[in-house]
């Protein structure tokens, strides 16, 4: 059984409710050891002005309010779980100085880099796919996150790859690994060489896909590519999604060949058996 779940989102990130307590106890009451909060920060993310918060815009996290809240936790709830301090940081080309700066200057234990947004539109919009093929929309999700990590790489997980999956028209109907291996291979080969653990999120199977993000076939070509760090997130939203599928994805990744998966703590990866 896995006893961790290192992405998940509490009300100090801006699509999310749930209150860091709630996620907490449900978390104590599942049987996990560890919970890792992954807020979201998407600096310059394309913002509805009526979603913004006191002029803040959408997704633009209050990090310190948010250490605050979590140092607070992890007092309360000392000796009964280990609580950890992570963020999802939405990666773009243009944002590699600014990231750099921001995730040196807080005492992260783990950071996710996810692409969130393609040239300045998010894909969970459907203006996003308007007036273009679906293969189109996909290959461009995979070459500009190719960019975004050779503009900024010191993250520690690469979040739901084929995010963009989870929304196009037909969602993952026709889609495979090998029609955009050419996107796809130089994002693996990059991630190994650089020590990147690549996520499999199960919040795939909870949207319908029938397979975590990465897909299965992504995750066995970053296996056969060398990669061998992964790490594991329902990207919870709300306690009843919390390590959902936890089951069925260690099984798939046990099925790829994959023996451990990783928890990152004070930016460190600590090994923990899968099976
Ligand atoms: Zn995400
Ligand atoms: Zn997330």
């Amino acid at each position: 059984m896995i006893r961790s779940d290192i992405h998940v989102h509490t009300s100090f990130s801006s699509d999310c409710d749930e209150p860091m307590e709630n996620q907490i106890e449900k978390a104590i009451s599942s049987g996990l050891d560890i919970l890792c909060f992954t807020e979201h920060m998407d600096k310059d993310y394309p913002s509805d002005p009526a979603k913004e918060v006191g002029g803040v815009p959408e997704f633009f996290l209050d990090t310190d309010s948010y250490r605050e809240g979590f140092l607070k936790c992890r007092d309360k709830y000392e000796g009964k779980i280990k609580l950890l301090f992570g963020v999802e940081l939405g990666l773009q080309p243009h944002l590699g100085k600014w990231s750099e700066e921001y995730v040196s200057k807080y005492d992260f234990d783990f950071v996710i880099g996810s692409v969130h947004t393609i040239g300045h539109m998010d894909p969970y919009y459907s203006a996003f796919f308007e007036g273009r093929s679906e293969a189109d929309a996909y290959a461009q999700y995979f070459t500009e996150a190719l960019e975004d990590i050779k503009a900024f790489s010191d993250f520690d997980t690469l979040g739901h790859l084929d995010y963009v999956v989870r929304y196009g028209p037909n969602k993952n109907r026709d889609f495979t690994y090998s029609a955009y291996g050419d996107l796809i291979d130089p994002i693996l080969r990059l991630i190994i060489e650089k020590g990147i653990a690549l996520e499999a999120n199960s919040a795939g199977y909870r949207k319908g896909l029938g397979e975590p993000n990465p897909c299965m076939d992504i995750l066995l070509r970053y296996k056969e590519l060398g990669g061998e760090l992964i790490t594991i997130g329902s990207d919870a939203h709300r306690t009843d999604s919390l390590c959902n599928d936890f089951a069925r994805l260690e099984a798939l990744l046990l099925k790829c060949g994959f023996r451990y998966h990783a928890v990152f703590e004070d930016r460190k990866a600590a090994l923990y058996p899968l099976g």
